[in-house]
C-alpha cells in the first residue's frame, strides 16, 4: 500500500485542468485598484480568460490586449503595446498600473517587453502624461512553461518588487492569499479582525461580491492600492496561505526586507487553520481569542454530526490548483475519507519535495495517485476503463463532463465554478470553510444516495 507521485504517461492533453501562465497573471491583476492589465498577444488570451473569470465571478472587469495580429507574429508587435498603452491612459484618467502581460506569441517571436517599458517610461510618460502617476510593470508569462498557477505567483511577485518600499514597521502583516474567492478574503479578514491584527490583504478581491448599486455601477476592481503594495517592505511580517500562489513575493520580502515571513499551510479544514491562527500568534505575539476557540467548536461539531456515519471510507478524487488539491485532500483525510486521486495541472518539479505531499506519501495506508502533468482524461479513463471506484470529485466545473459520464457525485470547489450559483461567496478557508466544505460534501452523497436507492432510508434516521 502506498502513494504513488508520478507524472501522466502519456504525451498530449486531453480536457486540461489548468489554462495557462497570463491567465494567472490576468486574476493577480484584477486585485489591484486603478489597474488594468494590457496582456500582449492575441485577443483571445484576454477574451477567453476575462470571460471565464467573469463566469466564475459573475462581475464585470477590465483587461487589455495589445491585440497581436499576423504580421506582429512576423515582424514583432512592440509598436501595439506602445498604442495600447497610450490609448488605455487616455481612455481611462484613473488607471495608474499597466502590467504588460506576455503570452506564448510574444515570447516566442522575443518581444522585448522590458526594453519597451523603458522607451515608454522615458518617451510617452514624460511626454504626453507628464505628472500622473503611471507604474508600467513587465510580466513574463509564456503559457508554453508553467501554467496559470504559476503564472500568478510570477505576477504577485513581480507587483511586490516592483513596488515594495523599506520603511517605518507599520505594524500590518501581509496576507498573500493565493487564488481565492471573494468568500475566503472575508472569512480570512474576519479571522485576522477577531486576533487584533491589522492585515495588508494583497491582491484583494473581495469587492468582486459587490452589491448592485442605485447608480448602475456595473465594473468590479480590487482593493489593493499601489499605497498598500509599497507598504509591503515596512510590514511586521508576511503570511502567505499557498506555496504555489504567492510563495515567491513571500521569499522575496523576505530576503530583501528582512522580514519575517511563513509560507502555508492553506487554511483549508480545522488542523490547517489551527496552524494558520498559531503561524498569526507566532507573528504577531497575539493570543488566539476565545471566540475562535467557540468558532472551532462549532466547525467541529458539524463535522462530527457527517464525519463517523457519512463520510468515513469515502473514496475521492480531487484535481485543480495545487495548494487547493493538497489542502482538500488533507481536510479528506481529517475527515476518515480516502482521497485515491489527486491530479495535478502542471509538471512542476518541485511537487516531489513539497512537504505536504511527503507526509500524504509517508501516511496514507491504502492504494493512492497523485498525477503531475494531469488532465481530466486521468480521471475519466480511470473510472470508465481501469476499474477505479469513486464515490465523491471534488473539482472545478471543467470535470462536470468527466464526473457525469462516470456515474459519480461531484462537488464544485476552485476555479473555475461557473454551473453552481453563488460559489465564489462561500469560503473554503478557516472554520466556516471547513464547515461549509463538509457540509457540500455530505449533502451531495445524501442526493445521490437517494437518486441511487442506495441505504437512503439512513437520512430517515439520522
Ligand atoms: S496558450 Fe498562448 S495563445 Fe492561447 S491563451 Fe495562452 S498565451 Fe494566449
Amino acid at each position: 500500500m502506498h502513494c504513488e507521485l508520478k507524472e501522466k504517461d502519456r504525451i498530449g492533453t486531453i480536457n486540461p485542468i489548468f489554462t495557462c501562465q497570463p491567465a494567472g497573471a490576468q486574476y493577480a491583476s484584477i486585485g489591484i485598484k486603478e489597474c488594468i492589465g494590457i496582456v500582449h498577444g492575441g485577443q483571445g488570451c484576454v477574451m477567453f480568460v476575462r470571460l471565464l473569470i467573469s463566469q466564475h465571478l459573475k462581475e464585470s472587469f477590465e483587461i487589455a490586449s495589445s491585440s497581436v495580429h499576423e504580421d506582429g507574429a512576423v515582424f514583432g508587435a512592440l509598436d501595439r503595446v506602445e498604442q495600447a498603452v497610450d490609448v488605455l491612459l487616455m481612455r481611462y484618467p484613473h488607471v495608474k498600473v499597466v502590467p504588460i502581460i506576455s503570452t506564448c506569441s510574444t515570447e516566442v517571436i522575443g518581444d522585448d517587453i522590458d526594453g519597451v517599458v523603458r522607451k515608454l517610461n522615458e518617451g510617452l510618460l514624460q511626454e504626453k502624461y507628464a505628472g500622473r502617476e503611471v507604474h508600467l510593470i513587465p510580466i513574463h508569462t509564456p503559457s508554453f512553461v508553467g501554467s496559470m498557477v504559476s503564472g500568478y505567483d510570477v505576477a504577485v511577485r513581480d507587483f511586490v518588487k516592483h513596488f515594495a518600499e523599506p520603511g517605518e514597521p507599520n505594524g500590518k502583516v501581509n496576507l498573500i492569499t493565493g487564488w481565492v474567492n471573494p468568500g475566503d478574503v472575508k472569512a480570512l479578514k474576519h479571522l485576522m479582525a477577531e486576533m487584533d491584527i491589522e492585515a495588508n490583504v494583497l491582491f484583494e478581491i473581495e469587492s468582486f461580491d459587490s452589491p448592485l448599486m442605485p447608480d448602475g455601477n456595473y465594473v468590479s476592481h480590487g482593493s489593493t492600492t499601489i499605497e498598500d503594495l509599497k507598504s509591503t517592505g515596512s510590514a511586521s511580517a508576511t503570511l502567505a496561505l499557498n506555496r504555489y500562489e504567492g510563495g515567491q513575493a513571500a521569499k522575496y520580502l523576505e530576503s530583501e526586507f528582512n522580514q519575517p515571513t511563513i509560507v502555508g499551510p492553506t487554511p483549508i479544514g480545522i488542523r490547517n487553520t489551527d496552524t494558520f491562527l498559531a503561524n498569526l500568534k507566532t507573528l504577531t505575539g497575539k493570543p488566539i481569542p476565545h471566540s475562535l476557540v467557540v468558532e472551532r467548536g462549532i466547525a467541529i461539531d458539524a463535522l462530527t454530526d457527517l464525519t463517523h456515519m457519512f463520510l468515513a471510507d469515502k473514496r475521492v478524487a480531487i484535481y485543480g490548483n495545487p495548494d487547493l488539491v493538497i489542502g482538500l485532500a488533507e481536510f479528506c483525510l481529517d475527515l476518515e475519507m480516502k482521497p485515491v486521486l489527486l491530479l495535478l495541472g502542471d509538471d512542476n518539479p518541485n511537487y516531489a519535495d513539497d512537504p505536504r505531499i511527503q507526509a500524504i506519501q509517508e501516511n496514507v495506508d491504502y492504494p493512492m495517485e497523485i498525477i503531475t502533468n494531469a488532465d481530466l482524461w486521468d480521471l475519466e479513463n480511470r473510472v470508465k476503463n481501469e476499474g477505479l471506484e469513486l464515490d465523491l470529485i471534488l473539482g472545478h466545473s471543467k470535470g462536470r463532463f468527466a464526473a457525469m459520464e462516470c456515474n459519480v457525485p461531484m462537488v464544485r470547489v476552485g476555479f473555475p465554478t461557473y454551473d453552481r450559483a453563488g460559489l465564489y461567496r462561500y469560503p473554503v478557508v478557516g472554520y466556516a470553510g471547513a464547515t461549509w466544505l463538509a457540509e457540500q460534501m455530505a449533502n451531495t452523497l445524501f442526493t445521490d444516495m437517494e437518486y441511487k436507492k442506495n441505504k437512503e432510508w439512513v437520512l430517515n434516521v439520522w
